[in-house]
């Protein structure tokens, strides 16, 4: 080979080289153009899989809001250590855009006690660029959800470490089941209204901060304690406090219970958990479709229970613990989340709310320094 022509094939080589180099870095332009909205309510049926909607569907011959929406597909659920993931990790993909170990909260999988950096979270992003943030679950507050939109720490069960950071994180509010090491006189201190009941909640006024600890089930259609409020009545009197003419709000509300039921088996106990994580999808809706800036994304973390239809044409459950199956990604206020049926990684659905508010690939996802 004469010199001239050996520089050609290696210049044509490095011309390879960098096109197929700049095809695996670049952003693929859909992740660029998403439906720009100023609110986003992130729904997280704990546990939900698609044969969760149909088992609810035969059982109380009911049809569910969430499956009157424009768009629908499907969530991957895996984690960075296995197919089949755990809510912590499972939570971290939705909230952070990355996957990481079963267990971990809100950190890499190559770096997961968080010593060198961690990923910053939706929640952090959104308050980030100006919006009020909020956090609403039917667990305890220092649940694995709520804990992936609010903390950093290598293990779910550091429940102390969640409560502490999640006091100081600066949210408009956190609402859950209570926590161990969370009182009024803790919440006081960080500047938080502490609430403890429905009446305390519903007094809250717009531009307070607030942590919420109630009790009784907070997954049922009535919740059975006296003064204590359910899913639905928390998410409507978040997304009133939330509402604001500047520039939007995020928030997560999690279903936690769908999740808690099927571990047991408990078909009733789950279908009324749905049921009522669907009324707060319905009031999430009603305030969305009013507001005409608001996206809705419901998904989940992992389906539990392995429901399928069995040889009766029953759908029951098959096992006690998660399985590894696709679970709903439904949409309302975006042409172009997703394509209708079409599937997405669970860290992509991250990705995809933040784009939507307007968030750049250098905002998100995005290494925070230890
Ligand atoms: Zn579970």
């Amino acid at each position: 080979m004469s010199t001239p022509s050996f520089m050609r094939t290696l210049t044509s080589f490095f011309v390879l080289l960098s096109v197929i180099f700049s095809a695996l870095t670049a952003v693929p332009v859909e992740e660029l153009n998403k439906t720009q909205v100023k609110n986003v309510i992130f729904m997280i049926g704990d546990g939900m899989g698609e044969n969760h909607l149909e088992k609810t569907k035969q059982a109380t011959g009911k049809e569910l809001v969430m499956e009157t929406l424009p768009l629908r597909g499907q969530s991957e659920t895996a984690s960075a250590s296995s197919a089949v993931t755990d809510s912590a990790a499972g939570g971290t993909a939705l909230a952070c855009g990355v996957r990481t170990i079963n267990g971990c909260i809100g950190v890499y999988n190559t770096d997961f006690t968080g010593a060198f950096s961690h990923p910053q979270n939706l929640c952090e992003a959104a308050m980030g660029i100006g919006k009020k943030v909020g956090v609403v679950t039917t667990d305890s507050t220092s649940g694995a959800t709520p804990a992936s939109f609010s903390a950093h720490t290598s293990s779910r069960s550091n429940e102390k470490d969640i409560s502490e950071q999640q006091l100081c994180a600066g949210y408009d509010l956190i609402w859950g089941a209570p926590s161990d090491s969370v009182t009024a006189e803790g919440a006081q201190a960080n500047g938080l209204t502490f609430v403890s009941s429905l009446s305390e909640m519903n007094a809250l006024s717009a531009g307070s901060k607030s942590f919420g600890q109630f009790s009784g089930d907070l997954y049922k259609a009535e919740n059975p304690t006296d003064d204590q409020p359910v899913l639905s009545e928390m998410t409507a009197k978040a997304i009133e406090l939330l509402d604001n003419e500047d520039e939007g709000f995020f928030l997560m509300v999690e279903g936690a219970h769908i999740d808690k039921r099927s571990h047991s088996n408990d078909a009733e106990g789950m279908q009324e958990a749905l049921l009522e994580f669907d009324k707060a999808i319905a009031t999430a809706l009603e305030f969305a479709e009013q507001d005409g800036e608001t996206l809705i994304i419901i998904t989940a973390d992992h389906e539990t229970g392995g429901i399928k239809k069995n040889s009766d044409g029953i759908y029951d459950f098959t096992q006690g613990s998660h399985s590894g199956a696709n679970v709903p990604l439904i949409i309302y206020g975006s042409s172009d989340f997703i394509k209708d049926a079409q599937a997405i990684q669970n860290k992509q659905v991250a990705i995809y709310a933040a784009r939507s508010m307007g968030l750049t690939p250098e905002q998100f996802p995005k290494k925070i320094a230890a």
